[in-house]
């Protein structure tokens, strides 16, 4: 069956051969296991079910919360001579019928429906009519809570293939797949964990970097003006902040482009159509753009305020560079936008996931500190092990000297041991700069020997240094009602002087801060 596999690739995509991890996939559907397949974007998972939908007798279902692109996908296959079509709200009630009346006689190789539908009773009658030989579960990691876009419906797949007559094979695809999310997509839908086909995800031509204590403007504005005449996509995490930051760069003679979801659908399309067609050089959006984009020759995407998550970050970072040519991604850092964050999680999140979702932000905030390799620590979170350094990132290039800081690390550890871990690490750089702060002095924190023994530096170096330790994982954040600090396992060897704590030296810049625009 694979060699039919090939001569479909061929015949109806013209590509030579399979990727890697795309011949793994299709070989291991082909032979009737349950998959899951996780690629990063631009990977090539489409053609994962395309092909073996050609080879295999009946009609694949394909889920996927993607409604503005089912039409694009089955328009091209479509156009490659492959029978497909789709099931969606945009369409209306009659049509829907004749499609699906279409795909009971058995007209389409692949048809495509919204998560929604499995909802509806009506259609699991109808679809047992059907001769469906695998179901493919594109963005699979909606399934779990533990997911950035958790959909309540795709919680309702697998009874879906238990009612059907026979039983399909079922193939899961996704881009971001944490361990966790990875177990829950495999439980839910019966797939073994050794069926699991991953690509790495180390992107080789992205140069990853984060800006901090600098002017994120003149930073901004500076990049753009020496990287003229290219295409980069700058992200803010509002709205409004999208809006001004425009309006901003407009003045300052910029081509701009702007995208986010308090604009028209008319004025998305043409903001989106200009930046694609190149007409400017810069996008200006929220996390709303980008889904499904084509762009291949983005040259750096810029984050202007920390996103919310590092699912987020590497999905629209990794938007640059999809040509292969080397491109960069640099993330401005500001302690504020974390407040900006933590607030738009109060809002969005439902209570059960309110922990997870601090505590993904606060492994974004740590990427943002870590010295290591920024791509190695982008891979470490997804679930790669053995990671090199990159040698391309800003920390793999970073000429400064270490310094063993261990003793500034052990006045910490030391000093949250003795407040009793139960503060957060605001209070604690204010007592070890011995700050007369009331709560300080209600709480007789000027009475311990901690008190005061970083006199010499700011809270905010000390409130930075804090955050370093946090990354390195000498101390964890609990998200309670307020985030508190603790030590962990690791921090505690430290203090026993068993670890060394090496840390670059500062940089020297005077810090001219400015508000946002
Ligand atoms: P994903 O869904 O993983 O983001 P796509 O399925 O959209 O990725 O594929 C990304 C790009 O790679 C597309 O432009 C596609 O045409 C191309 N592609 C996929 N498979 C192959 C292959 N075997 N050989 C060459 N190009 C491929």
């Amino acid at each position: 069956m694979f060699a039919k596999a090939q001569e479909m690739l061929q015949a109806y995509f013209g590509y030579e051969s399979f990727r890697l991890g795309q011949e793994k996939t299709v070989s291991n559907v082909l032979s009737g296991n349950n998959t899951m397949c996780i690629m990063p974007t631009g990977g090539g998972k489409s053609i994962c079910y395309q092909v073996p939908a050609l080879v295999m007798e009946g009609t694949t279902l394909v889920i996927s919360p993607l409604i503005s692109l089912m039409k694009d996908q089955v328009d091209a296959l479509e156009q490659v001579g492959v029978a497909a079509t789709y099931i969606n709200s945009s369409i209306s009630g009659k049509e829907a019928y004749e499609r699906m009346k279409g795909a009971k006689e058995g007209r389409y190789k692949l048809l495509y429906v919204a998560p929604e539908r499995l909802d509806s009773i009506e259609f699991l009658e109808q679809i047992k009519d059907m001769h469906i030989p695998l179901i493919a579960v594109d963005e699979a990691h909606c399934i779990s809570q533990w997911g950035h876009d958790f959909r309540p419906s795709y919680l309702h797949i697998h009874e879906v293939i238990n009612s059907l007559p026979q039983q399909p094979i079922v193939l899961a695809l996704t881009a971001t797949a944490t361990p966790q999310v990875q177990e829950d997509i495999c439980r839910s839908l019966h797939i073994e964990l050794d069926n699991t086909v991953m690509t790495s995800f180390e992107r080789t031509n992205l140069a990853f970097s984060v800006i901090k204590g600098q002017d994120s403007n003149a930073y901004l504005f500076d990049y753009i003006h020496k990287n003229k005449n290219e295409a980069g996509i700058v992200y803010t995490a509002t709205r409004k902040v999208a809006d001004q930051l425009c309006d901003h760069l407009q003045k300052e003679n910029i081509r701009v482009a702007k995208y986010h979801a308090g604009m028209s659908n008319a004025e998305r399309m043409e903001q989106q159509d200009r930046f694609l067609n190149d007409e400017v050089e810069v996008m200006v959006a929220t996390s709303a753009f980008g889904m499904g984009i084509d762009k291949s020759n983005i040259r750096y995407v810029i984050h202007y305020q920390l996103p919310k998550n590092m699912e987020s970050y590497y999905q629209e970072a990794g938007r640059a560079g999809r040509d292969g040519l080397d491109s960069q991604c640099v993330l401005l850092y500001r302690s504020q936008d974390v407040q900006v964050q933590r607030f738009l999680v109060e809002q969005s999140a439902n209570e059960g996931r309110f922990t997870s979702e601090l505590e993904k932000l606060q492994q974004m905030v740590d990427y943002c500190h870590t010295e290591q390799c920024l791509q190695a620590y982008i891979l470490h979170y997804f679930g790669e092990e053995h990671t090199e350094s990159c040698g391309r990132c800003a920390n793999c290039t970073d000429e400064r000297t270490s310094m063993d800081v261990t003793k500034e690390a052990q006045m910490v550890l030391s000093c949250v041991i003795r407040t009793g871990q139960r503060f957060g690490k605001t209070m604690i750089a204010q007592v070890l700069t011995g700050s007369k702060n009331k709560k300080v002095l209600d709480f007789r924190f000027h009475e311990l020997t901690t008190y005061g023994i970083l006199s010499h530096k700011s809270v905010k170096e000390v409130n930075d240094f804090i955050e370093f330790l946090i990354s390195e994982e000498y101390i964890r954040v609990e998200h309670g009602q307020f985030p508190t600090i603790l030590v962990t396992p690791l921090g505690r060897d430290v203090l026993l002087g068993n670890i060394l704590v090496q840390r670059k030296e500062a940089l020297h810049i005077k810090q001219i801060v400015k508000d946002n625009p």
